[in-house]
């Protein structure tokens, strides 16, 4: 196996609170690695930072060949490891004035200056994986929270980026929606795309992830296979945290 991303030293404060405190990490080409922590521990921060939707203060980021410091990066340095990355939204982020096949063709036009006419046949292939070839011109507001959020993969599987990007994917949702979501990202999982999924859903983790890591106070405490991170946890905050969710 190849190492696709790797973080080193990376630090986020938010008013002179250290958020991420020289965080290390390092993600192989295909690996499933899913996030837990407590609310608050920088699980969102860590992502966001990876996309740059948050700029850390310090460190370096490499996803695949595009490797920058960022102290000192430039804006066009940000927005080609931006395109390294698909990120999904907790609460969706689709245009709310856009449909169902928009949302997606608006990425493939904008994101990878695809064609009109290429980006909608592109769009009708995803829709048909996500299993909503009959919402194509349905407005995300038709739409219930599960069907949404699978636009919102859609829309990230058209990116095809090095390394998918979940913030709780299925936190938002009604309960009886959360398996049509969880049902996606682990197929998506079976095609080997990487990703990195934060999450709460202990089941998924145990069934899909190769690694997992747990967060707490802006570090990784803990990281392993499922079996060692939720089966024989070392650390008392992971042993706390998961008598609190399991
Ligand atoms: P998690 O996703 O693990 O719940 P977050 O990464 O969202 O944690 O947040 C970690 C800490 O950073 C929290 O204390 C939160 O209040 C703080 N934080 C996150 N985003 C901001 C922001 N934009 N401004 C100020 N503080 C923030
Ligand atoms: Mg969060």
């Amino acid at each position: 196996m190849s190492v696709l991303a790797e973080v080193k030293d990376l630090s986020k404060s938010f008013d002179d609170l250290l958020i991420l405190d020289r965080i290390d990490l390092s993600i192989e080409q295909g690996e499933i690695v899913v996030v837990l922590g407590p609310s608050g521990s920088g699980k969102s921060t860590l992502l966001r930072c990876l996309n740059f939707l948050e700029m850390p203060e310090k460190g370096k980021i490499r996803i695949a060949d595009q490797q920058v410091n960022v102290e000192k990066i430039s804006q066009k340095e940000i927005l080609k490891l931006r395109r390294k990355t698909a990120f999904v939204f907790q609460n969706y982020a689709l245009f709310k004035n856009k449909t169902a096949l928009e949302n997606i063709t608006e990425a493939l036009i904008v994101v990878k200056g695809i064609n009109k006419s290429k980006a909608t046949e592109r769009a009708k292939k995803i829709l048909a994986d996500v299993g909503l070839s009959d919402k194509e011109n349905a407005w995300p507001s038709a739409l219930s929270g599960g069907q949404q959020q699978r636009i919102g993969i859609g829309r990230a599987m058209a990116l095809d980026a090095d390394l998918m990007l979940f913030d709780e994917p299925t936190s938002a949702l009604d309960p009886e929606k959360v398996h049509e979501v969880l049902d996606l990202m682990q197929q998506l999982a079976e095609q080997r795309r990487t990703m990195i999924v934060v999450t709460h859903e202990i089941p998924f983790a145990r069934k899909v992830a190769d690694r997992i890591l747990f967060m707490d106070g802006g570090r990784i405490v803990e990281q392993g296979t499922p079996e060692q991170v939720l089966d024989n946890p070392q650390d008392p905050r992971t042993k706390d945290f998961l008598r609190r969710v399991l």
